[in-house]
């Protein structure tokens, strides 16, 4: 198949390339339509089975200091999750009991993880070359090496040389959680490329002196926004010269 030149993209002095998932490799109606109501159907008999143990007893305490609940009882906890799901809070403890629950999910084969076929063609291009691969999400990182490990296509955790997300780097529409990457992967900022759907990331990523790439898909979210960046609808647009 050959592809339109004018659609694709070429970066050159790319050591490192970090992937978002949501809307970039996967289509957010996934995360929308499959995911989030897995877990959050799920939140009450999870918080109930749990009781006692160290990671539901965090999550929980993390939750009723960000809520300022003074009884943190599960269905006030539920309540309050519940209402983060429907506003798309990037809250910490939110994300980390997602990414709880999708596991069981996905080890007990009730979930599979969905990619688009030209992402999944353009990260087995690059990881075959030799190009280390990361992946920065809101979603946990624990929900990232899930979402790997049980892909359409099996298990691909070994494409995958990082994981990142709001807790261990921060949030994403911020110039340092960029710095922090680019520090922990040991490369310089401006031989990283960030591949993502939503401008005002890449705004971040930009300004900590990164190379960056929209992935524009017609029909996701963030298509309409305006900018400037060089721009691909498919992941197979992106050439690493
Ligand atoms: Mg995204």
């Amino acid at each position: 198949m050959t592809s339109d030149p004018v659609s694709a993209a070429e970066f050159a002095g790319v050591d490192h390339v970090v992937v978002d998932i949501e809307g970039t490799t996967s289509a957010s109606a996934f995360v929308f339509d499959v995911l989030f109501p897995y877990a959050t159907e799920r939140f009450p008999a999870w918080l109930d089975q749990h009781a006692g143990e160290a990671d539901r007893e965090r999550i929980v305490a993390e939750v009723a200091s960000e809520a300022g609940l003074a009884d943190p009882s599960t269905d006030a906890v539920v309540a309050t999750l519940r209402a983060w799901v429907v506003e798309d809070r990037k809250a910490t403890p939110l994300k980390e009991l997602q990414g709880l629950i999708w596991e069981q999910g996905f080890s007990d084969s009730e979930l599979v993880s969905d990619f688009f076929p030209d992402a999944l063609v353009a990260l087995r291009q690059w990881h075959e070359a030799g190009v280390p691969i990361s992946v920065y999400s809101s979603g946990s990182v624990l929900a990232q090496r899930n979402w790997y490990a049980h892909s359409p296509e099996g298990d691909l955790t070994d494409w995958i040389a990082g994981h990142y997300d709001t807790a261990n780097a921060g949030p994403k529409r911020e110039a340092p959680s960029y710095h922090a990457i680019a520090d922990a992967i040991g490369v310089d900022p401006s031989r990283l490329l960030f591949c993502s759907d939503v401008v005002a990331e890449l705004d971040a990523a930009r300004e900590a002196g990164w190379q960056v790439v929209r992935v524009r898909r017609p029909g996701e979210p963030h298509a309409t926004e305006d900018s400037a960046y060089p721009e691909v609808a498919e992941m197979t647009d992106i050439r690493l010269a």
